[in-house]
């Protein structure tokens, strides 16, 4: 049996580390937005580069708040992917605005800048890019657009926490980022947990409001707000995790190195592409195979921990049916769809089980192939 992610592996390594920072938070009294959350929201913006980030209970919560910080509601349209979590348009719709879905670049799963172009109306507000699987957006791209049509630009670095394009971290490039730090992310809490990142102190100091029933002030309350705090468990747990986040997202990037090369073999599996000047952080290693979901079944009989994520688009999901997408209207997305598959994928995987689930891998599509 080889999981998708063996979570328990990462603990037996840092286990001692975290038991004890957690046991300091239970003696210390201090559970919400304490002293750990306050050093984890400064260790992060460092990381990542940014003037500011503030710390929430939810990668959902960090793309909702970051709509709201920016005004963003009824009557408003925001451009996105159909190829993500549906977190990222549940936000949209939570604000009140519309969800306009552009196509990928079926070399990288993400949205193509050329497709963002043709849905803008004068009702669009923003774009949010996702980075999905950690591999970064063309985000040079995305930005000039942006300038031109003045948008604003949110990142979803839900996946792809560490990842560069240009040598510039992710969440860095447009007004707000947002990270989620679910436990299966590549920085992930044991509970869930989510973070804004921001150059503008106003936009900080609105979504450090928001997170708090609407005032920055003890019962003065200004707007309506929500409870997104982060806990100081969790803030403590992040912060042990954050010294190993860069050294993780190596072994990543060299265990996706060894599945293309083990994989370059059998024509019928694409291997991810890379665009170029992009450091990609491997949330999901996803290749594209014929035979999907037989294959798919043929591994899961095998014990191989295969995903497909995500198995239908979002402008064919049910929540997204009153927009009046069909099939169709998204050719790449709906697609690769249709191809995708998540192989094991998390840091300490070991060379012989990735051999294990190639091999597996190319003997289930040969034997799909022959039952055809
Ligand atoms: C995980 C994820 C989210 C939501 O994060 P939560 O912390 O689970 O709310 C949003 N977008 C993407 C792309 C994700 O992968």
């Amino acid at each position: 049996m080889i999981p998708i992610l063996d979570s328990k592996r990462q603990y037996a390594t840092i286990g001692n580390e975290i038991e004890k920072a957690v046991c300091e938070v239970l003696r210390s009294g201090s559970y919400i937005l304490g002293p750990n959350c306050k050093a984890l929201e400064v260790e992060l913006a460092k990381y990542i580069g940014c003037n500011y980030a503030v710390a929430l209970n939810s990668g959902t919560d960090a793309l909702h708040l970051a709509l709201r910080a920016l005004d963003i509601g009824k009557g408003d349209e925001v451009i996105t992917t159909a190829f993500t979590f549906v977190a990222t348009t549940e936000a949209i719709g939570i604000v009140g605005a519309t969800p306009v879905f552009a196509d990928i670049n079926p070399d990288t799963f993400n949205i193509d800048p050329k497709e963002i172009e043709k849905r803008i109306t004068p009702k669009t507000k923003a774009i949010i890019p996702v980075h999905l699987y950690g591999q970064p957006c063309d985000m040079g791209a995305i930005m000039d657009i942006a300038k031109r049509h003045n948008l604003y630009v949110i990142e979803d670095c839900c996946q792809a926490i560490g990842a560069e394009y240009k040598g510039q971290k992710v969440g860095t490039f447009g007004d707000i980022g947002c990270y989620s730090f679910y436990p299966t992310k590549n920085l992930g809490g044991m509970g869930d947990g989510g973070l804004i990142t921001v150059n503008s102190e106003n936009l900080r100091n609105r979504v450090v409001a928001l997170r708090n029933h609407g005032g920055a002030i003890r019962y003065h309350h200004d707007e309506i707000g929500v409870n997104s705090r982060l806990d100081e468990i969790q803030a403590a747990i992040l912060r042990v995790k954050l010294n190993y986040i860069d050294e993780w997202n190596k072994l990543r990037r060299a265990h996706a190195k060894t599945y293309n090369e083990l994989l370059a073999g059998c024509p019928d599996i694409q291997t991810p592409k890379e665009l170029d000047n992009t450091y990609c952080v491997y949330h999901q290693y996803t290749v594209k195979i014929p035979n999907r979901d037989e294959v798919h079944k043929m591994l899961q009989e095998a014990g191989i921990g295969a995903m497909l994520y995500y198995p239908i688009p979002l402008h064919l999901q049910k929540v997204h049916a009153h927009l009046g997408w069909t099939k169709g209207m998204l050719p790449n997305t709906e697609k690769d769809t249709e191809m995708v598959i998540s192989l094991p994928m998390f840091p300490e995987l070991t060379l012989e089980e990735q051999k294990t689930v190639a091999s597996t891998l190319i003997n289930c599509i040969e034997k799909s192939k022959a039952a055809v």
